[in-house]
């Protein structure tokens, strides 16, 4: 690996922080991210948190953050108060960036304009709501526990708060749905002149009900080709508005792409907090146990609540940054080449445009809409041909 793709993995720049919040008032039946519907140690929860958090200082020192994500779960059911409490522990540690990105998602379900006007004046300036679908039958489908007038005066409810960048979550791809169906969700979407709008196929995850159920044959997902037309219809409907394709699943207004997302997505450094967190830190990542109940003892015990760590290689560096590179719909092969001294036959760009896959500038490969839905292909491909530079 040369120095420069060693830069790449400890990037310089300000780290973003995650806080994961592992409760939930109803576990949705589609969903594995860890989270609970007991909470009952909701306050040890809390005070573990914070002192994970102040842990973090002894070990790497104070770093620079700018942008925070608060993700679960369900961060919109902490009370302003909670929500203050670790704010004050993460600027303990952290040095914060002046007007960082500050993200809290939220469930339609339970936001009220007080508690987001409260969380407003915390310092919150971002609110990622779980729409998810704009048909009372889908969400109820999804287990959901809002409905669709819920989601769309959850928005209302941000605006009064003073919010000036939203986000909305959608799902698509839902069994039996249809492409008018999907329109008439992402018209309902656009019409919230939200400034970010996410929108995620249905993806069955092993070991969710939505799983066993599909596994017992009493559904049946939605086949590969009309998940396919979908995905080119929420592209098409999205791009036809004037918001930008900046990641696969990710669709923004100008200046509003999520800062903090980005960091994921240009392997930049992370730290997170929580049971099931990820971090990724000096080229190095981990995750925090998948158990409140083994998160609490060992921060009971001085312990940092890892459960297992990983140092890149330099090979899973280099797919990483062309799988998550073409993610974000392009690919620079000049500096691909000057940070991992590999480039791309000229002939395999050759065949990605032959077969409307891209376009190509002689510089950068730009993802087409079937670029897009075929991009972990492309990327595998690109990654079996990479020559040593000419
Ligand atoms: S509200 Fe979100 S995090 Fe909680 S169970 Fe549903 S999808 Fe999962």
């Amino acid at each position: 690996m040369t120095p420069e793709a060693s830069a790449f993995q400890s990037h310089p720049s300000p780290i973003g922080i995650y806080i994961h919040i592992p409760f939930c008032e109803k576990k949705c039946f589609y969903c594995d991210f860890y989270s609970l519907e007991n909470h009952s140690q909701r306050d040890s929860f809390i005070n573990a948190l914070v002192k994970e958090i102040s842990m973090f200082k002894q070990i790497y020192g104070q770093r620079k953050a700018d942008t925070i994500f608060f993700g679960g779960g369900t961060p919109s059911l902490l009370s302003p108060s909670e929500l203050e409490l670790v704010l004050s522990a993460i600027s303990g540690t952290f040095q914060i960036a002046e007007n960082p990105e500050f993200t809290l998602e939220c469930n339609p379900g339970t936001v009220d304009t007080a508690h987001l006007s409260e969380y407003r004046s915390l310092g919150v300036n971002r609110l990622s709501f779980g729409v998810q679908s704009f048909f009372d039958d889908e969400l109820k489908f999804l287990s959901r526990i809002h409905n669709a007038e819920e989601a769309v005066s959850a928005v209302a409810k941000a605006r009064k708060a003073g919010f000036t960048n939203v986000n909305i979550d959608m799902i698509y791809a839902l069994p039996g749905q249809t492409v008018e169906r999907l329109t008439a969700n992402m018209e309902k979407a656009l019409s919230l002149e939200t400034e970010h709008i996410s929108a995620y196929s249905l993806i069955v995850e092993p070991g969710t009900p939505l799983n066993a159920a599909v596994e017992k044959g009493e559904i049946k997902p939605a086949p590969e080709s009309s998940e396919a037309d979908m995905y080119e219809r929420v592209m098409s409907t999205m791009e036809d508005r004037g918001l930008i394709h900046y990641e696969i699943s990710n669709y923004s207004r100008p200046g509003y792409q999520c800062k903090h997302n980005l960091k994921y997505w240009n392997a930049q450094s992370y730290a997170s907090f929580g049971p099931s967190a990820h971090s990724y830190l000096n080229g190095q990542r981990w995750w925090n146990v998948s158990s409140l109940t083994s998160y609490l003892s060992d921060i009971d015990a001085g312990i940092i609540p890892v459960s297992a760590r990983e140092t890149l290689s330099p090979s899973q560096i280099l797919d990483e940054y062309v799988l998550l590179h073409l993610r974000q719909g392009l690919l620079d092969s000049s500096e691909l080449e000057s940070l991992f001294t590999v480039s791309i036959p000229d002939d395999t760009i050759e065949e990605l445009q032959e077969g409307g896959y891209c376009d190509y500038n002689g510089q950068v490969i730009l993802l087409t809409r079937r670029g897009f839905r075929l991009c972990e292909e492309i990327s595998a491909r690109i990654l079996s041909r990479l020559a040593d530079p000419a």
